[in-house]
Parts: C-alpha cells; sequence; structure tokens
C-alpha cells in the first residue's frame, strides 16, 4: 500500500489513499496495479484542484473538510485530475443501498450530452467490458454536461481518448470519450447543457461518437437504468444503488469472470461438453444425471413410445448417464 501525503496550501487536509490508482481507459482498469506504466507517474499526481486554499486557516491537524470546495467531498477523500479512475469501489461503498438524487429543485436538471442514437449499450463485449453507452454523432458536433457539476479531469486518456469527468454533487461522475476537442478544464463550474467538448473519434474508438458513463465510487452503472434514451430525459428524479445490483449487474469483469467458472464447471461435471447442452443436438440427446424417459420426451418435444421404438428401448430401461438417445 503506498499512500500520497497531499498537502492543499499550508494545511494537510489528509492521506490520499491512491493504491487503487487505475489506468483511464474506459475498459475495465479499475482493479489495483492493473497499470503498471501509470505507477512511475504516481509522483507526478500533483494536479489537484486547490478550491480552498484561501479557506482552510492555520495548521491544525483537524482542518474543517467541510469547506472543501470540490463536489461531493462528503463521499470522495480525492480530487484527482490525472487518474480517470482512482477509487476502489467495494472499500468506499459501506452500506447494502443509497439513493442518489439526480435533480433537486433550482438546479438544472438533466440534458442528453448529445441527441443521438445509440450505437452501444452497457454489458460484456467479446473481449472486454463496456462500460458506457455509445452515442451516434458526427466529429464536431457539440457534446454537453448533462448535470450541474465540477470537471474533475479534462485530458486525453487511453482508451477514452480526449475525455472530460465531471463530478456532480449527488456523488456521480459522468464520463464523455472519444472526444476531438477538449472546451473546459478542471476545477471548472458547470451548468447542465454547457458546452464540454466536440464529438469525435479519439482513443479506442471506430468512428466518431460518444462514450458517455455514470460511475459513483468509481463503479461504473449503465446508463441506461438513468435515462430514457428515446424521450431524452430522466426515468426517475433519484436512483437506488443495491450492492447487489453492483454484484449481479454493474460489475461486468466479475460476472463475466463468474459466468466462465460456471461453464466450466457444467462441462467438467458433465464429463464433456456434449453432454452440456439442454436438449439434443443433430437428433442425439445424451442422458443425464437424474434423467429417464419421460423427461427427456417432455423436453424434446416427443413422446415416451417413439423414443422407445427409435432406440429399441422398453419402458422400463434403466438408462446410463451420458447414454446417446436418438430423438
Ligand atoms: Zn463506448
Amino acid at each position: 500500500m503506498k499512500r500520497l501525503f497531499v498537502i492543499l496550501s499550508i494545511t494537510c487536509i489528509g492521506f490520499f489513499n491512491l493504491n487503487a490508482i487505475s489506468g483511464s481507459s474506459h475498459d475495465d482498469k479499475t482493479k489495483r496495479g492493473d497499470d503498471k506504466k501509470n505507477k512511475t507517474k504516481k509522483d507526478d499526481t500533483t494536479k489537484f484542484v486547490v478550491n480552498n486554499e484561501n479557506i482552510i486557516e492555520g495548521d491544525d491537524e483537524t482542518a474543517d473538510t467541510t469547506q472543501i470546495l470540490f463536489p461531493s467531498h462528503d463521499l470522495y477523500a480525492t480530487w484527482d485530475t490525472v487518474w480517470a479512475h482512482p477509487y476502489n469501489f467495494t472499500e468506499s461503498f459501506k452500506t447494502d443501498s443509497v439513493i442518489i438524487q439526480l435533480t433537486n429543485e433550482g438546479d438544472g436538471g438533466f440534458v442528453m450530452p448529445f441527441k443521438g442514437g445509440k450505437t452501444s449499450v452497457f454489458g460484456w463485449r467479446r473481449y472486454r467490458p463496456h462500460y458506457g453507452t455509445d452515442i451516434d454523432l458526427e466529429t464536431g458536433d457539440q457534446v454537453v454536461s448533462a448535470f450541474d457539476g465540477m470537471v474533475r479531469l479534462a485530458k486525453y486518456c487511453q482508451g477514452y481518448g480526449n475525455c472530460v469527468i465531471i463530478r456532480h454533487n449527488n456523488g456521480l461522475e459522468t464520463v464523455y470519450g472519444h472526444l476531438s476537442k477538449i472546451l473546459v478544464e478542471p476545477g471548472q463550474s458547470l451548468a447542465a447543457g454547457a458546452l464540454i467538448g466536440l464529438g469525435g473519434n479519439t482513443g479506442r474508438s471506430r468512428g466518431s461518437h460518444l462514450h458517455f458513463e455514470f460511475r459513483y465510487l468509481g463503479q461504473a452503472l449503465d446508463t441506461e437504468d438513468f435515462i430514457d434514451y428515446d424521450k431524452g430525459t430522466l426515468k426517475d428524479y433519484c436512483f437506488t444503488l443495491r450492492k447487489a445490483d453492483v454484484e449481479n449487474k454493474y460489475d461486468l469483469r466479475a460476472l463475466h469472470t463468474r459466468h466462465r467458472k460456471d461453464i466450466g464447471y457444467a462441462r467438467s461435471n458433465a464429463k464433456g461438453a456434449k453432454y452440456a447442452g439442454p436438449g439434443a443436438k443433430n437428433g442425439i440427446y445424451y442422458v443425464r444425471n437424474g434423467d429417464n424417459l419421460g423427461k427427456i420426451a417432455k423436453r424434446n418435444h416427443t413422446t415416451i413410445k417413439a423414443l422407445c421404438k427409435k432406440n429399441k428401448l422398453k419402458e422400463t430401461t434403466v438408462l446410463r448417464i451420458g447414454q446417446k438417445i436418438k430423438i
């Protein structure tokens, strides 16, 4: 574990635990130590935006952190303008659920960052997780902030290309990737709908589009659980984030690993992949544990009589696991 002691102005306001520093690709690089190359740059992580330098006075160890001006400072200890996702969700998310208020009376509400068709959704792609929603646009189209907030990061990141990340008061962060041009800088306060950059095709991208993410404590969430893309509006004013949903729905890499393990288990349990299928393949069914002629007939939409005739069996014949049955 490596800690970086960050001094803001004269006053120390605490430790910034950077052991979860990740790469900035929009693929899953949120795991510890994934990006070894970045480690050498760790000591350069000094571009913390010091919004509070004029507020905190003295050198007492219990500085009034409520005076820190970056959004959602009660939730996040860090304000990092270099790394896209320097958080560890599982360590930070201590409760079973949290209600995230998306808009409040008096704020700017929600604005679609760009009104275009969806071209790719949240989920596992063939080789890697896709943590955002892709929105079709032409290079040069204007991309705007989805909510009121403050720019935390505005730079080129591997994977994302030219990228803007905005922190919001409710703890959410929105990510805008593949921009051709960035028009904001870290520390800048924005209203919902404010221009942040121009759409493009930078980073890991095939064709111009906006890669748009919602993150909470670094954990990517499916924007479609928040946004009705057909209407261009929020589905609700608040959102309940449950730990169970993260485990079963949003943690794509863990889900993928679990899925692969399940498949491996089914295969080894059935002594070969050909026994693992639910029904017949090429007219042949392989008998599985617990099968009888009645079950096999039902599963394959036929009758016991027909099976007996085709396979020269009696209705009372005891089946062996792995035995071939013509359907
Ligand atoms: Zn994308």
